[in-house]
């Protein structure tokens, strides 16, 4: 079978997956476009060769009886709508990051899910899919380092423009680690805490650059993630996991190394995209495999974006009251998510 998939917005990142789907990946092709800009997301059809109608109105998109699954690529605040529509409809949902703008939204992106009683949503957190954190993963659900104690992690980035704000460090930088990592240590979230560091002389007069975010789990381990986006040397996510009987780092992304001139040299990535690009392509691979082999999503789901949402949202206030303990109230998991 082949998965006939609508995409919405067709910016940055729906232009990457409608590339990806057509190809480099197998089982799928894009059928059905929409975007506020008609005249860009005809382009793509078009340069692409595609067969896809284009759609004026995303929801008349949803509703097409030849689309399967749809990609929710548009900007943020608009996410629910198309999601929850989706869902109503039965359709599969492929839905970049964020779920919906605010927890409470995610909760009912949720309702609609549990009440279809079938899992129908995926969302675009790929570090699930990077090979490094699933082996990672692996290391710690196998026992090779005993049970986890703390969790050392940082997101550095070469440059940030200047419409990067303070509160985007954790909604639009952390809130990749604020997914993988209680997923990599299977527990939740109970507080979070914000420190500010000396400024870099890199970061504009608003942004607070670095930040280190201090978060504690159910289980009592404690995290430490820094966020630093004008580090300038280039895009290094690290992540260490310090167990009973040993620690596991998250491996660096394969790079030749030369001895050179009297020195050893690594190259580092500067690219966000070239960091993660293969697990873009693993995530959205196993989104379509799951569907034409009718196995249930194994990606995060809307649970999963709710538990980010509401986290991002403590520790943006925690970024308000630096130093504070803020808690972090997560509702129950439905047992269909469990
Ligand atoms: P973008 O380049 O601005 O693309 C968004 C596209 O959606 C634009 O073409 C926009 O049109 C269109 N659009 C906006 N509102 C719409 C609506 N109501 N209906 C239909 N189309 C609409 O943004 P992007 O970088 O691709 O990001 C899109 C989403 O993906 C964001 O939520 C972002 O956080 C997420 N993302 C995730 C990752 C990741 O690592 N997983 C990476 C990048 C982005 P106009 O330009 O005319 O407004």
């Amino acid at each position: 079978m082949t998965v006939r998939i609508g995409v919405i917005g067709c910016g940055a990142i729906g232009f990457e997956h409608i590339k990806r789907i057509t190809n480099t990946l197998s089982g799928a092709k894009v059928v059905a476009v929409n975007d506020i800009n008609e005249e860009h997301a005809k382009k793509i059809v078009a340069d692409l060769g595609l067969d896809a109608k284009f759609y004026a109105d995303g929801h008349e998109l949803v509703k097409a009886s030849d689309v399967d699954a749809i990609l929710v690529t548009c900007w943020g605040p608009a996410h629910k709508e198309f999601v929850l529509d989706g869902v109503e409809h039965g359709k599969y949902v492929f839905c970049e990051k964020p779920l919906a703008t605010t927890a409470d939204d995610c909760l009912e992106i949720v309702n609609a899910e549990v009440k279809q009683n079938k899992h129908l949503v995926q969302v675009g957190f790929m570090r699930r899919f990077d090979e490094g954190y699933v082996a990672l993963k692996k290391a710690i659900d196998e026992g090779e380092i005993g049970t986890p104690l703390m969790l050392h992690a940082a997101h550095r980035n070469p440059v940030v423009d200047d419409k990067y704000t303070t509160d985007m460090a954790i909604s639009d930088t952390m809130i990749h680690e604020i997914d993988v990592l209680h997923w990599l240590l299977n527990d939740e979230y109970v507080s979070a805490q914000v420190l500010y560091p000396r400024r870099t002389k890199r970061a504009l007069k608003d942004l607070a650059d670095p930040q280190i975010v201090l978060v504690e789990t159910k289980k009592g381990v404690r995290i430490d993630v820094e966020i630093f986006v004008n580090c300038e040397y280039g895009y290094d996510i690290k992540c260490e996991v310090v167990g009973e009987d040993g620690i596991a780092y998250l491996p660096e992304p394969a790079t030749v190394q030369t001895r050179k001139s009297a020195s050893l040299n690594r190259p580092i990535l500067m690219d966000w995209k070239q960091r993660f690009i293969k697990a873009y392509d693993h995530e959205l691979q196993a989104f379509i495999n799951n569907i034409n082999q009718g196995k249930k999503l194994n990606g995060p789901t809307s649970w999963d974006g709710y538990a980010a949402a509401l986290t991002s949202d403590v520790c943006i206030k925690a970024q308000q009251n630096p130093g504070k303990i803020m808690p972090i109230n997560m509702k129950e998991r439905p047992s269909f998510y469990k």
